[in-house]
């Protein structure tokens, strides 16, 4: 690991103010936020991350859950993940988001795991972490070692010709179905971001995995009120039952009225480059009637663009199961 300096702020300017000398010195420092340290730490110690500043964000008063003015739940930045996957009002409003949480890595990471970071987790990919290979992600221009290589667990939608990294939250996949917004405090100010403009596919430049900016630090994320009447729930599959990333995922948020879907939102984990949120399975779920041949239209929208890698077709159907029993769930439950 290499040495870098260490600074542990008390206030959020003073934070932004450390962190935003990354962009007019951009040259000369690479500055990174560290709050439960689960993935950055990794990353330094593979010499994958290399900072010259290590900013440490704990001390920062971001921490709390609390209600959102208006209805709807703000989630401090800080926030645990075992605190909110705890949450009673997590649990009652907001079930798929408890459950994406408690499906995901393991009881000490969740308790050291934070919202921010985990908005910010990287990919898995076994190249992006290992500095013997080339990785365009990692460092662009190199190449991209996974097509052709070791893809089983990558993405097969949103994927480009430059890489096919998937990306490995479960929270974040809720976060997209219920339509959270980002709230972020940068050098010009602060700004929210819908959730869905957040994550960026990786085209020709995958080093860039979100709109933030050099110096810009997540301090909470907002949770709009629950629809009345709606149900959530998030299905996870993987190789084994416990601290593993998802094959395939999804978050659904349904309302029913009669038999027929009123509301859906559905979000896909570990099939694509980002939290994929499936507009296609909406148009197809929204005001038809909740039953099988539904779920099934609705699986086969949501993945009529993907594109498998040599390792991972097996994920298309997968998906698409995941899909069909995850609604099932959902709407038996309303
Ligand atoms: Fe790197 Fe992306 Fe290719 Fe993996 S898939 S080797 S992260 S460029």
């Amino acid at each position: 690991m290499q040495p870098f300096q260490y600074s542990r702020p008390s206030t959020v300017d003073q934070a932004v103010l450390a962190g935003s000398r990354s962009k007019t010195a951009q040259q000369y420092a690479d500055v990174r936020f560290i709050a439960g340290g689960t993935t950055l730490v990794d990353l330094m110690k593979l010499d994958v991350e290399h900072p010259d500043q290590v900013v440490d964000i704990n001390a920062l008063p971001l921490a709390q859950v609390r209600p959102a003015p208006g209805g709807g739940l703000v989630i401090g930045a800080l926030a645990r993940n075992s605190t909110v996957a705890h949450h009673a009002t997590v649990q009652r409003d907001y079930p798929v988001l408890s459950q994406a949480l408690l499906s995901g890595a393991s009881p000490q990471l969740r308790n050291m795991a934070t919202t921010a970071g985990n908005l910010l987790q990287r990919t898995r990919c076994v190249y992006f972490r290992d500095t013997a290979h080339a990785c365009n992600k990692r460092q662009p221009g190199t190449g991209c070692s996974a097509i052709g290589g070791h893809n089983r667990m990558l993405a097969i939608l949103g994927t480009s010709r430059d890489c096919i990294a998937s990306n490995p939250s479960d929270q974040n996949v809720a976060l997209t179905a219920l339509e959270a917004t980002i709230q972020v405090q940068g050098a010009n100010g602060t700004r929210t971001i819908p959730i869905h403009e957040f994550y960026l596919q990786p085209g020709s430049t995958p080093n860039r995995e979100n709109v933030l900016e050099p110096g810009d630090l997540v301090v909470s994320v907002t949770l709009p009120a629950p629809l009345a009447g709606s149900q959530s729930h998030y299905l996870k599959l993987r190789d084994r039952a416990a601290y593993e990333f998802a094959l395939a995922s999804a978050a659904i948020v349904v309302k029913l009225n009669g038999s027929r879907i009123e509301y859906a939102r559905v979000a896909l984990g570990g099939v694509g480059t980002i939290p994929w949120r499936s507009r296609e399975a909406e148009h197809v779920l929204q005001g038809h009637v909740a039953n099988a041949a539904t779920f099934h239209r609705a699986a086969e929208a949501a993945l009529k663009d993907a594109r498998p890698a040599s390792e991972n077709g097996f994920k298309v159907e997968l998906a698409k199961r995941c899909i069909v029993r995850a609604l099932t769930t959902t709407t038996q439950a309303a």
